[in-house]
């Protein structure tokens, strides 16, 4: 990995998607999206050309102090560390934020913040450098003002993985349960202002679920080949499976989904390069792209039979991050709701949402 990082870097291929003045390639929504298209066909591309770390260095980008920038964006964009999230919670419903527990106190002189809580699914927390902890500092305030983003180095006493989640099989990965017990960090480890923790974690959510969605292209075409050719290859019953008109269904409706799918992403991205904030667009986009990714890949598993759920191909492995695909960043429901909600709002104020983008 290393090496194939040293080769992105010298070829101009490292960070693209994030701003120059960063260290990245600043490349707009719309282009990023065409790249991601092809990064996201291998599922080590993100790691390699720099831009697993992207959500989070935006986070930071834009809310950090410029002493946080130096000690974590700067080595964060170069690759040299990993950053974590710490959203959910074993206890709440992490689809709603604004039931987490985990609580931040200043002490008493005001010097540090004493964090006390519960996270599960913190993603790499056992690789990574900090954790960017959400946690009640404002009890009393109104629920999305409640919560504020903490800096939390995964080496300060107090911060303990628990264990590393096993999730569908995968006992050796990345997904996390911490707990912090008075964890103290220095008070300038706030992210943003005091109760910005919804507002960060927009910033961050935003425009993170569109490079999933664009990555997610990549695997759907990865598994749309993957059928295809299976299907010419593989006999049964006198003539390959290409010949049965319920594979060619399969085929016809996968690919009609992908480009479905993929001008709904470009069409977002297109949109959040004239600064709008894509808010609908996204919502749709996060849910029909997880569901058709999903859908594509069980279809390339079917074809391929016993072959397919079998580590001796990629699919299996392909399916189970799919179906994360449909959790993760939101689940399917809540964006359903909230793109309703927006339309809805249109109409309930006398117009109408139009697809044309025309107001
Ligand atoms: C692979 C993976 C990686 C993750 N990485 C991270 C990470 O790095 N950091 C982090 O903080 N979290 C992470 N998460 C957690 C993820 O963000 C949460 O799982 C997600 O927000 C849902 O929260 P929950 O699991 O508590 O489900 P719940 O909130 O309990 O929801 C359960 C189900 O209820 C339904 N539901 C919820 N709301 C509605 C509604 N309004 N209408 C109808 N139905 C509804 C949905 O079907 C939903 O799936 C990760 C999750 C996965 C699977």
């Amino acid at each position: 990995m290393a090496e194939l990082q040293r080769e992105a870097k010298a070829e101009g291929l490292w960070a693209l998607g994030l701003p120059e003045e960063i260290g990245g390639g600043g490349l707009g929504f719309l282009p990023y999206a065409y790249v991601n298209e092809q990064v996201g066909r291998s599922e080590h591309a993100m790691v390699a050309l720099g831009t697993h770390s992207a959500q989070d260095a935006t986070m930071l980008h834009l809310y950090g102090t410029p002493e946080q920038k130096e000690r974590w964006l700067r080595p964060l964009v170069d690759g040299e560390i990993l950053p974590s999230i710490g959203m959910t919670e074993p206890e709440a419903a992490g689809s709603d934020p604004t039931g987490v527990r985990t609580t931040a106190e200043l002490s008493e002189d005001g010097s540090e913040w004493v964090v006390n809580g519960h996270k599960w699914f913190t993603t790499f927390a056992n690789r990574a450098a900090f954790t960017t902890v959400f946690a009640v500092t404002e009890p009393d305030a109104a629920p999305h003002a409640r919560a504020s983003m903490i800096v939390v180095p995964t080496d300060t006493p107090g911060y303990e993985i628990v264990r590393v989640v096993p999730v569908m099989g995968e006992t050796a990965g990345n997904h996390c349960e911490v707990r912090l017990t008075d964890v103290r960090v220095p008070a300038d480890h706030l992210l943003g202002e005091r109760g910005q923790a919804f507002a960060i974690a927009q910033a961050r959510l935003g425009p993170g679920r569109i490079y999933h969605c664009m990555r997610w292209l990549g695997q759907a075409q990865r598994a749309f080949d993957l059928m295809c050719q299976r299907a010419l290859e593989r006999e049964a019953f006198g003539s390959p499976l290409a010949d049965k008109q319920i594979v060619q269904a399969w085929i016809a409706d996968s690919a009609a989904e992908i480009q479905a799918a993929r001008l709904m992403t470009i069409d977002a991205a297109r949109k959040l390069d004239t600064g709008d904030e894509a808010r609908v667009e996204i919502a749709l986009i996060k849910f029909f792209g997880a569901k058709v990714l999903h859908d594509v890949i069980d279809r390339a598993i079917q074809v391929h039979g016993a072959l397919g759920v079998s580590a001796d191909r990629p699919l299996e492995r392909m399916y189970r991050h799919a179906r994360f695909a449909r959790i993760y960043d939101g689940p399917d429901e809540v964006h359903r709701v909230s793109a309703a909600r927006r339309v809805l709002r249109s109409y309930a104020a006398g117009e109408a949402f139009r697809f044309d983008g025309r107001t």
